[in-house]
């Protein structure tokens, strides 16, 4: 069978670790499936490369596949802060709904973490990523409309705006804030998982982040009654059906468990601004960006992609790291049913860092370990792959 896969090379180090993944991903499907399964590449121009072919950043011919595919994988893709084009990334969120940043955090064996048990770290976040301060309604200081809309609140709600203040709009709708929830609901089910956490920050925010939690536990209510219980529920009455249990922490707070109880979060369910911080956070603490993976959904396309940005610094010096492209390629896999190959990419990285080679920035964070080239990584990859077959 043919898996037609869209990929987007990306800006900066893109070139580097797609040069290297690509062939480890061909790999682990062709020994995984002894050639019966087999991947169709179709290249999506986005970012540099597509300014400099076609003079667009994202090319109306990127758009119109993107339409009918069901997934795509891609690079980091620049943003210039403060000036210049919109984030493609967030474009692309935007354009297609996918409404759901999902990134599973795990820690690899060896690698040394920020924190003394990284091993008791096993998350996966959902962030919701259409909505919040996301959404691009902002107003520079200073400018027509930023006076008009202080100007309107002042007047409309007795507000005390300073007229020179810049503003920016936090949108939370119900069906935006339910259907990230009931994502997380399902995964939770899908893989019997203990619980499901609704983080926010509703006692500041008390209508935005405070309707997150409040809707987040009417979907549990209303449409997974039967497979979970809320922990006021489960610290009353016990939970004798080992069901799921909702529970909600504030942001700050959850950070501090992130650090001190990790071990009783499973799945996290939060708004955007939450869950970009929490989702680096969490990254950071089990060794490093450059090895984490993510997908942005919507509920029929899913976009696979490397979370880390572009490296300025290192790219075109083929000492990049793959791992996160890689790794969110076995997600891809994963996602459309060739689970097995997606498990010789993970269990691929898992041989090279306990044989203590790897590329710069892995190299930097296990003891003893020798540092080689993201193509020479590759290579070693391909042949922990081959080994297992
Ligand atoms: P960055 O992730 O590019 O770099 C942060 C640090 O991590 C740097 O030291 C870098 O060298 C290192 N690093 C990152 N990826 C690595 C890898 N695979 N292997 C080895 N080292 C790696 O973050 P930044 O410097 O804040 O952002 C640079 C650009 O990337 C910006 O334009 C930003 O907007 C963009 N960005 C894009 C995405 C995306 O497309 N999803 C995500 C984050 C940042």
């Amino acid at each position: 069978m043919q898996h037609t896969i869209y990929w987007i090379e990306g800006d900066g180090i893109g070139a580097d670790i797609w040069k290297a993944a690509k062939p480890v991903a061909e790999k682990a499907v062709k020994c995984a499936y002894k050639g019966q399964e087999e991947i169709l590449w179709k290249e999506l121009l986005a970012g540099e490369k597509a300014y400099k072919a076609t003079g667009e950043y994202l090319p109306k011919e990127t758009l119109e596949a993107l339409k009918t595919a069901r997934v795509a994988i891609k690079g980091p893709l620049a943003t210039p802060v403060g000036t210049g084009i919109r984030s493609l990334t967030v474009t692309l969120r935007q354009t297609f709904d996918l409404y759901a940043c999902i990134r599973p955090v795990k820690w690899y064996k060896g690698i040394i973490a920020a924190v003394r048990h990284p091993e008791k770290v096993n998350m996966t976040i959902f962030r919701e990523n259409t909505e919040d301060v996301y959404s691009g309604i902002e107003f520079a200081a200073g400018t027509e409309e930023a006076k008009k809309l202080v100007d309107f609140l002042n007047k409309n709600f007795n507000k005390k705006l300073k007229t020179e203040c810049a503003v920016g709009i936090k949108p939370m709708t119900e069906h935006g804030c339910k259907r990230l929830v009931r994502r997380a609901i399902q995964y939770a089910v899908k893989n019997n998982l203990p619980s499901v956490t609704l983080v926010h920050k509703g006692n500041i925010m008390k209508f935005t982040e405070g309707a997150f939690q409040k809707w987040g536990y009417e979907v549990a209510a209303q449409e997974f009654s039967d497979s979970t219980i809320t922990e006021k529920e489960m610290l009353a009455n016990g939970n004798p059906d080992n069901k799921i249990i909702i529970k909600d922490r504030i942001a700050d707070a959850m950070f501090q468990e992130a650090l001190m109880h990790p071990d009783q979060y499973s799945v996290i369910a939060t708004t955007n601004l939450n869950g970009d911080y929490l989702s680096d956070a969490l990254a950071a603490q089990v060794g490093g960006l450059g090895m984490a993976p993510g997908v942005n959904m919507s509920d029929t396309l899913a976009i696979f992609e490397a979370t880390h940005g572009t490296a300025p610094t290192i790219a075109g010096k083929d000492i990049g790291n793959p791992c996160s492209l890689l790794l969110s390629f076995a997600m891809l896999l994963e996602h459309i049913g060739l689970d097995k190959a997606a498990y010789a990419i993970q269990k691929a990285i898992q041989n090279c860092i306990d044989k203590k080679t790897v590329t710069k920035d892995l190299a930097e964070e296990i003891e003893n370990a020798q540092a080689v080239s993201c193509s020479a990584f590759g290579r070693l990859l391909m042949d922990e792959i081959d080994s297992m077959f």
